[in-house]
């Protein structure tokens, strides 16, 4: 079958209420408390009914639309790492393999509900949500600050931040504005006749004045 035409039905399992598992035997845990289950459109259409009969909580969407299991796996195999280091495309940091998170730029999550999200994918991606393409490698405190958001200003970061040679322009731009900076405390100094040694000095700059 053609991966768009499968669904997935997700349900999950209140902490306290019992999961029935012989009115569920097709579906696998995939988490604490969220089992899973694949079908054709009509038939998943049906499972998702019966799960809501028994009051799970319960939605069903398209494959190319869930998280896989081997997203990650993948990632690193299509991209190893560079010197034994990943970088962060939303902040540049570098990252050991093993403290790298692999983001979605449009997140699993989104992917699931948001008619918006799934244009978007099925524009950009062949492979769903989790096509190469959508997957950037990622520090953990991006991940979280990211979250679930996909807004443009995050898509274009991930954009431009996956290519090595923007970051040696901001490392460039930064490198320029701190001697631009320099020559403006050099020449200040000299203007108002401060000793430079004294400028560098916290503090120093209100006794040099008078
Ligand atoms: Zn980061």
């Amino acid at each position: 079958m053609d991966d768009r035409e499968i669904y997935i039905v997700e349900l999950h399992v209140p902490s306290g209420r019992k999961f029935r598992r012989w009115r569920f035997r097709d579906f696998s845990e995939t988490s604490p408390g969220t089992y899973q289950a694949e079908y054709g459109k009509r038939k998943a259409a049906k499972r998702l009914r019966k799960a809501e009969k028994y009051g799970y909580r319960a939605r069903m969407y398209r494959k190319r639309y869930g998280r896989s299991g081997t997203y990650r796996y993948r990632f690193m195999k299509a991209y190893p790492p560079e010197n034994g280091k990943y970088r962060c495309v939303y902040c540049g940091k570098k990252i050991r393999p093993d403290k790298m998170t692999v983001d979605h730029v449009i997140p699993v999550d989104a992917a699931k509900t948001s008619k918006k999200a799934q244009r978007l994918i099925d524009r950009r991606y062949e492979n769903g949500v989790n096509d190469l393409d959508n997957l950037v490698p990622c520090c953990y405190r991006c991940n979280q600050k990211k979250g679930s958001t996909y807004s443009r200003r995050w898509r274009i970061r991930a954009r431009y931040g996956r290519k090595a040679g923007f970051w040696r322009f901001v490392h460039f731009v930064r490198l320029l504005l701190f001697l631009a900076l320099l020559l403006a405390a050099v020449f200040f100094a000299h203007r108002f006749q401060v000793p430079l040694r004294q400028l560098f000095l916290p503090g120093a700059l209100c006794p040099a004045v008078f």
